[in-house]
């Protein structure tokens, strides 16, 4: 996966150093250097800081637990991403997280830099009072390199408002006196959070998709036939007809895509399939979503796993195995579970012809290859699953002005900021021969690069 995203950086600054209408006032061996100073910026991160946080748990033993902050890089702003609760956290993971943050918000035009915070431990397994302690104690040993202005810290797997508000407060009591508000994004709205960033990414998830074949598709029509590009044949297959969609994953994300795509207006699609960590549920015919989400709310985010729950609340489902949902026969596939799920051992059962990665980095290297080979749309992380960091941004800024927007202004900013990406990659994207992810990668490096030169740091 790590190299999944810097070979993408290199091949976009490989095209990018041969397109002299790029950047033409730098020229010659200036260039070739000025290239080689943006391939170790970006496929380095600025700093990694590491501690072992020291926890008394309730039984009176004491615990190190190791907790990371990675800052990759911030020419665009303060650093910015979140911070995960799971015991796979890894350096390397939690590295390429930044990486990918850097680059999804140089994309989106939002004014932050790219980091990513991991700990690695099953929160499931310590106390409530035992977590408040382990956030508090993240942000002591961090403290001093967090900061509204420096690195925003947000929710990510295994976190949420809870752990966001218990650690503001701590970043309150350290630095009293200083603002505050803006130290972390994903808090509780009472605390200064926004309404709105819990359905964020699972809205524009399905908004990425619902504008390629709706909104664009009608736009651009003409655009789209003339080419041969083969993934403009494979977005014309999907104008106006009905639709059948599958969702892996049913948390945060999964769910409100679900959500999203069963009540949209502008397409007639079905949302067949949905999964979790335990199950897949199908029904040919179009699942309940809204049930099913009321049911996750009561039992702890899981989807029913017995036939006795499905009658219990009256949704109609066969219950499968938990991968299946990968494998059936439907038109769009939105991943939003984990990392690595289609891999070069699965690839050739998938029969979605677009897939939109809600989770981060979902689709291995080698299996987005076979998939864009067949002309498989992928509509890709950086972009489809930014509604979280774009509403974090507008968090950052209600803190700032203390001033709060509606959900509906909330919304109608994150679709008017996602448009305009799509409106500058899809052109782009259907013109060459590229897939989208390439075609995302080489607008964020082109972002950057101009930053980076104009800020004089390509010596
Ligand atoms: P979540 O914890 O709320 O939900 C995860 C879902 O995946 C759950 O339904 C869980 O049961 C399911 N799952 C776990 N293991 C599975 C497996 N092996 N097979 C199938 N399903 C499995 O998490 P989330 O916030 O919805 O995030 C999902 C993904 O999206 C993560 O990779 C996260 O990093 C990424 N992401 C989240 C946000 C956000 O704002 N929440 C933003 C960007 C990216």
């Amino acid at each position: 996966m790590i190299s999944q995203t810097r070979d993408i950086v290199q091949k976009s600054l490989d095209a990018l150093l041969e397109d002299e209408s790029f950047l033409p006032e730098v020229k010659g061996e200036t260039r070739k250097k000025a290239f080689t100073s943006l391939t170790s910026i970006l496929s380095t991160p600025n700093h990694v800081h590491k501690s072992y946080l020291r926890i008394p748990l309730e039984d009176e033993k004491v615990v190190r637990i190791p907790a990371f902050r990675v800052q990759h890089n911030n020419a665009l702003g303060p650093y910015k991403g979140g911070i995960r609760f799971h015991e796979t956290v890894n350096e390397e993971e939690v590295v390429n997280l930044a990486s990918l943050m850097t680059l999804k918000n140089a994309l989106h035009d939002v004014p932050f830099g790219g980091g990513k915070g991991g700990i690695i431990l099953n929160p499931r397994e310590y106390t409530e009072k035992e977590l408040h302690l382990i956030a508090r104690k993240y942000v002591q040993y961090f403290s001093d390199v967090l900061g509204p202005d420096k690195d925003i810290p947000a929710p990510d797997m295994g976190s949420g408002e809870r752990e966001m508000d218990w650690m503001m407060a701590e970043y309150k009591s350290i630095r009293p006196g200083m603002p505050y508000r803006g130290s972390f994004t994903g808090k509780s709205v009472v605390n200064g959070g926004s309404l709105g960033r819990r359905e964020a990414t699972g809205k524009g998830v399905f908004f990425t998709f619902r504008y390629l074949v709706h909104d664009f598709l009608r736009e651009q029509k003409s655009l789209l036939t003339k080419t041969d590009n083969v993934f403009a044949k494979t977005a014309l297959d999907f104008e106006d007809r009905p639709l059948t969609i599958s969702v892996q994953g049913f948390g945060n994300v999964g769910s409100v895509a679900a959500l999203e795509a069963h009540q949209s207006t502008h397409l007639q699609n079905k949302v067949v399939a949905v999964s979790d960590r335990n199950v897949t549920l199908f029904n040919s015919d179009g699942l309940d979503i809204p049930t099913l989400v009321e049911f996750t709310m009561k039992n702890k985010g899981d989807l029913p796993t017995k036939d006795d729950q499905l009658k219990e609340i009256g949704v109609k489902a066969e219950i499968r195995g938990r991968e299946e949902v990968l494998y059936l026969d439907v038109d769009v596939l939105m991943l939003a579970a984990l990392e690595d799920q289609v891999h070069k051992d699965n690839v050739e059962k998938v029969k979605a012809r677009i897939i939109v990665e809600g989770a981060n980095a979902p689709v291995t290297t080698e299996a987005d290859k076979y998939l864009s080979d067949q002309g498989v749309i992928i509509i890709p992380d950086i972009l489809a699953n930014a509604g979280g960091v774009i509403v974090s941004y507008f968090e950052w800024l209600q803190g700032r002005e203390t001033q709060f927007y509606t959900e509906e202004e909330v919304f109608n900013l994150l679709y008017d900021k996602m448009k305009t990406t799509m409106d500058t990659v899809l052109p782009l994207f259907f013109g060459d021969p590229f897939p989208l992810r390439q075609n995302c990668y080489i607008h964020s490096v082109m972002k950057l690069s101009t930053v980076l030169y104009r800020q004089g740091k390509l010596y």
